[in-house]
């Protein structure tokens, strides 16, 4: 099983590198190319720093870890203190004020509902977190869905919040359980499509397919499918963009991130889900080791594949 093993390490690289290379990008619109990305990874010298996208999921990867599983309060108390050493990452408005709230004494359940004048958000902060999830429960997309439903919504009780993360997360161990060899990028978005319970969702993934089959330009995919915070502006999006470029993992973050907007997310979804089918070999080792804290990040997946094992037998 050690092609699992680097495939949840690459997971979680793969975050940290989309991230980390978007985040340069972040609110830019559609760069030159996506070999424009690619140049300047190579080029950059010095290191690449990741934001809350990476931040957060090492939180939930490391509550999983010392829980041995999923517990949502030790969670949720894990992604507030992890916040409050490091608040320079570069959050958006939604947890800091969820965490502010609960040091206030109001609930983990009220704080999050608050948000928004009361709707709750839909940003795409639950789904871009959602890979240390996604990989220890990859057997079952119904566990799965019921356990990313719990962590999204401390701080995302939105259901279209939820439901990005939900579709993020099945996309993450679709790939966990493909080969690169016999990968269909048709029949992939159509899985994806089926497991929607949102209608949002299941006309972005339809229009995913119909932009693949017609090899639409960047302009037009962006036009269709979105790429801004909102979760169902961003995940479908990173989505489409890894099915476009499942040949390589670096491509497919290249073209994420080449599409502007909330670039690092984007980067950070589609890497997640391109090194779950890749493996960390999916990614040169150059710009590897250009990453923050990468040498963490992989313990981090072996650690989590250790405990993925040992629920198993
Ligand atoms: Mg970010």
């Amino acid at each position: 099983m050690f092609a699992m093993l680097t495939k949840f390490a690459g997971s979680l690289l793969g975050t940290a590198i989309g991230d980390s290379l978007g985040a340069g990008f972040e609110g830019f619109g559609p760069l030159p190319s996506p070999s424009y990305v690619l140049e300047f990874a190579r080029q950059y010298r010095g290191q690449l720093r990741y934001t809350d996208d990476t931040h957060m999921t090492i939180g939930v990867a490391e509550s999983l870890i010392e829980r041995r599983g999923f517990d949502k309060l030790h969670m949720a108390n894990k992604l507030m203190e992890n916040y409050e050493q490091q608040p320079f990452r570069g959050y958006g408005p939604g947890p800091p004020t969820v965490f502010r709230m609960v040091r206030s004494g109001v609930s983990w359940e009220e704080a999050p509902r608050r948000l928004f004048g009361g709707r709750g958000s839909f940003g795409n902060g639950a789904a871009m977190r959602v890979a240390p999830l996604a990989l220890l429960f990859h057997q079952s997309l119904e566990e799965l869905r019921e356990v990313v439903s719990q962590a999204s919504q401390i701080t995302h009780t939105h259901p279209l919040g939820v439901e990005g993360a939900v579709l993020q997360a099945y996309a993450i161990a679709l790939s966990l359980k493909a080969t690169p060899s016999s990968f269909d990028p048709l029949d992939f978005l159509e899985a994806v499509a089926q497991a929607t319970r949102e209608a949002v969702y299941a006309e972005k993934l339809s229009t995913a397919q119909k932009l693949l089959e017609q090899r639409a330009e960047r302009a037009e995919v962006v036009r269709r499918l979105g790429n801004s915070v909102e979760a169902f502006n961003s995940a479908p999006t990173a989505i489409f963009c890894f099915a476009k470029n499942y040949e390589s993992a670096m491509d497919a973050i290249a073209y994420a991130i080449s599409l502007g907007g909330d670039a690092d997310t984007i980067g950070a979804m589609t890497g997640a889900i391109a090194g779950a089918l890749h493996g960390e070999q999916g990614f040169p080792a150059e710009i590897v080791e250009k990453i923050e804290d990468s040498a963490y990040i992989r313990e981090l997946g072996a650690k989590l594949y250790e405990l993925w094992e040992s629920r198993r037998s």
